[in-house]
C-alpha cells in the first residue's frame, strides 16, 4: 500500500521537474541546478566542491580581482536577486553585503557566522601585534552589521586557516541541503570528503612547521593571521587588513628592528597586490622575497590551480622561510 501511494506521486513529480528544466534551460541558462552566487573565490571553492553537479555557481569577484574593496556592476546587482542561495563573508567586501542586504535574496549564507573571528586588525600601528587567543565574542555579534571593513576590528580572512575553513564547509553544506533537499545525501556526502582534506591538510601544516628555527614572518597584508595562530607562528604585516593601503614611516621602523630581533629570513608578498613595498622593505634589509598566497582568486601566476594546491604552496613556502626541516 505505501508502495502504492509512493510511487504515483513520485512519477508525476519526476515528470514535472522534467518539464521545469526543459522550460527554465532556454529563459534563465539555469537547467534546474541550484544557483548559487558566491562572494568570492574561497566561498564559491566551498560551494562548487560541496555542490557538484547539483549547482550553478556564480562568482562575483573575478579571477585576478583583488577582493577587498569590489563594487559590482548593476548587472551583477540584478543577477544577484535571482540566486537561489548566496555564499559570502560579511565583513571583507562592504559594496557585496550591501547588495546582499539589497537583494531580497531569503537563502543567504554568512561565512562569517559559521566560525569564530578575531581581531588581528590593529598590528599595522605598532602597538599591538598577535595576540593569540584574544577571541572577540564573535558568537553575540553573529547578525548585527558590521562595521564598515576598513575599520572593522574582526580580520576576515578565516578561510587560510584549514580548520576554521572546514567549520564554514559544514554550514554550506548544510544551508545548500536546506535549499535543495532532494539532493541532502550527496551535499553531506561532498562536505564530509571536503572536510577530511581539509583536516588532512591542517595535519601536513602541522608536521611540515614542526621543525622550525624561527616563528615571523612578514607579510605584505595582513591576511594569514589565523592560520599563524593555528600554527603558533607570528604574522607582521607591512600593511593591514586592506591590501592596497600605505605603511606609515613608523611601521616601516619597527620592522625593521623587528627583523633583527626575530630572525626573520623572508618579507612575502602576494599575487594580486603590489610587491613594491615587500621588495623595498626586503632589500634594505638583506632579506629574501618570496610569494605567500591569501587565495583570495586564483589565476594563473597562482601556485596551483585550487585552494589545496595554493596552500601545499604557501606551506612550503613557510618551512623554507622559517628554517623547518
Ligand atoms: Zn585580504
Amino acid at each position: 500500500m505505501n508502495i502504492g501511494r509512493a510511487l504515483v506521486p513520485l512519477t508525476a513529480v519526476a515528470g514535472l521537474v522534467a518539464l521545469c528544466a526543459c522550460s527554465t534551460a532556454g529563459a534563465s541558462g539555469n537547467d534546474g541546478r541550484l544557483k548559487v552566487t558566491a562572494s568570492f573565490y574561497p566561498m564559491q571553492f566551498l560551494a562548487e566542491q560541496i555542490g557538484g553537479g547539483h549547482v550553478d555557481v556564480t562568482g562575483l569577484t573575478k579571477p585576478g580581482t583583488e577582493p577587498h574593496d569590489l563594487e559590482l556592476t548593476p548587472r551583477q546587482t540584478g543577477e544577484l536577486g535571482e540566486s537561489d542561495v548566496i555564499v559570502y563573508l560579511k565583513g571583507l567586501q562592504p559594496a557585496v553585503d550591501d547588495a546582499i542586504a539589497q537583494s531580497g535574496v531569503a537563502n543567504t549564507v554568512d561565512a562569517a557566522a559559521l566560525t569564530t573571528l578575531e581581531d588581528h586588525g590593529t598590528e599595522v600601528d605598532g602597538q599591538h601585534h598577535t595576540t593569540g587567543d584574544n577571541h572577540t565574542g564573535h558568537e553575540d555579534e553573529v547578525g548585527s552589521p558590521m562595521p564598515e571593513a576598513r575599520g572593522a576590528s574582526a580580520d576576515p580572512h578565516i578561510w587560510l586557516d584549514p580548520v576554521r575553513y572546514a567549520e564554514v564547509a559544514e554550514g554550506v553544506g548544510k544551508a545548500l541541503a536546506k535549499a535543495d533537499p532532494g539532493h541532502e545525501a550527496t551535499y553531506e556526502k561532498n562536505t564530509a570528503a571536503l572536510v577530511k582534506k581539509l583536516d588532512a591538510l591542517n595535519t601536513d601544516f602541522e608536521d611540515g612547521l614542526k621543525n622550525r628555527t624561527s616563528d615571523t614572518f612578514i607579510t605584505t597584508h595582513a591576511a594569514f593571521g589565523y592560520l599563524a595562530e593555528r600554527y603558533g607562528l607570528v604574522e607582521e604585516a607591512v600593511n593591514g587588513i586592506d591590501p592596497e593601503s600605505e605603511p606609515s614611516a613608523a611601521r616601516m621602523k619597527t620592522l625593521h628592528t623587528l627583523a633583527k630581533d626575530k630572525g626573520v629570513s623572508t618579507v612575502f608578498f602576494e599575487t594580486l597586490a603590489s610587491d613594491r613595498t615587500a621588495r623595498t622593505l626586503a632589500g634594505d634589509l638583506g632579506l629574501k622575497t618570496a610569494v605567500l598566497d591569501p587565495i583570495e582568486g586564483i589565476t594563473d601566476k597562482s601556485a596551483g590551480r585550487d585552494y589545496f594546491e595554493v596552500q601545499h604552496g604557501n606551506l612550503q613556502a613557510l618551512r623554507a622561510a622559517l628554517g623547518a626541516k
